[in-house]
């Protein structure tokens, strides 16, 4: 995710961006001998019985419990110095033949040459999902007027701080489905006599996004991973918020720079939010807070501020 249309928005001053947490994956396919993230195991490995497991093949969470929990028991066994595995036997003892079960991930693992039969599988927590994004309401409206929003750049609440495995299908099949509705309805009564090559004829990739490389941003995304990721504390986002800044401030590269702005306002909405929730954990703070059971959103002016949202409401708010 590069989070341009997000940080453009804000820029222009036009929409609050809520900060709302990352989710992260529990279980990402860890190449050992490369130190990187290959592909995702799906839970559902989990859920038919495989054991999360240490090197010495001590289980240490319930396999089952909430991503954020588990994510977290896998980060510290890192911290520890240990390392992670998915243990596949215990579903062979359940008769389940893994082959047909999981023939997706069998092959992408056996291309590692590792067998889940026989070997333990190493895996890492992996980021995975931004609850947060532009606020619309159930109709993919924004604030301004005609710009719609919808799938994961947009901010439904519906995934409050803790997305449930799969709902992405929501933003495709349902909030997709009603946006489009909305459009339809909306052109048919306000632009019907406009020709649509007015509407497309500007829309072109930017070649500079085109051409920029992951690697541009390495720097941004380790100093995310290691301090505004599944564990957080008040000392270093502090430090976080004004290394980004830095980085914005001196970087010539938009694209660079608006993920670096991205970065520190995340940063700063996690500093400021003194509780733990769902994906949003702070060591120093580790307990929910009455108080803080809303969105939150960082103005164009990146003061942080707390509202109560629901989609009915939205709606009532947003004139078209
Ligand atoms: C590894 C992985 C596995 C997942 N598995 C699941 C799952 O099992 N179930 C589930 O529900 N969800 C899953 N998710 C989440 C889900 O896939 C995403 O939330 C969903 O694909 C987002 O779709 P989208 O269309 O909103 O955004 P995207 O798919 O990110 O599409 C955005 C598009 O905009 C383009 N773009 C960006 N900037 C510009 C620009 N400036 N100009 C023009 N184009 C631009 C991008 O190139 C991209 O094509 C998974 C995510 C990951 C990463």
């Amino acid at each position: 995710m590069m989070g341009n249309s997000l940080v453009a928005l804000f820029l222009y001053g036009y929409i609050h961006i809520p900060s709302k947490p990352i989710q992260f994956h529990t279980t990402a396919f860890y190449n050992e001998k490369e130190k990187k993230i290959e592909f995702l195991i799906s839970e559902s490995v989990r859920g038919e019985g495989a054991y999360l497991v240490d090197e010495k093949g001590n289980r240490f969470v319930d396999e089952l419990a909430p991503r954020d929990v588990v994510a977290r028991a896998i980060f510290k066994k890192y911290k520890e110095g240990h390392k992670v595995f998915l243990d596949f036997k215990p579903i062979m003892k359940k008769n389940i033949d893994i082959k047909a079960r999981f023939p997706f991930i069998y092959k992408k693992i056996k291309n590692f040459n590792l067998d889940p039969e026989k070997d333990l599988i190493p895996v890492s927590p992996v980021a995975h999902y931004t609850m947060g994004g532009i606020f619309t309401n159930s109709f993919g409206q924004t604030k301004i007027k005609n710009l719609f929003a919808c799938g994961e750049v947009a901010c439904t609440g519906v995934h409050g701080a803790n997305r449930l495995a799969s709902n992405s299908l929501l933003e495709c099949l349902v909030f997709s489905n009603r946006t489009t509705y909305k459009i339809d309805f909306l052109f048919e009564r306000e632009f019907k006599n406009l020709k649509f090559d007015t509407f497309v004829k500007n829309i072109t990739l930017d070649d500079r996004l085109n051409n920029f490389k992951i690697e541009n941003i390495k720097d941004i995304s380790k100093i995310l991973w290691k301090y505004v990721g599944i564990e957080r504390n008040g000392e270093d986002l502090e430090k976080v918020y004004f290394t980004l800044e830095n980085i914005e401030n001196k970087e010539n590269n938009i694209y660079k720079k608006r993920l670096a702005k991205l970065g520190k306002l995340i940063a700063k909405a996690a500093l400021e939010r003194r509780e733990s929730r769902g994906a949003h954990y702070r060591i120093d703070y580790p307990k929910p807070k009455k108080e803080y059971e809303k969105h939150t959103l960082v103005k164009s002016n990146e003061q942080i501020t707390y509202i109560e949202k629901n989609l009915k409401d939205d709606l009532l708010k947003i004139k078209t």
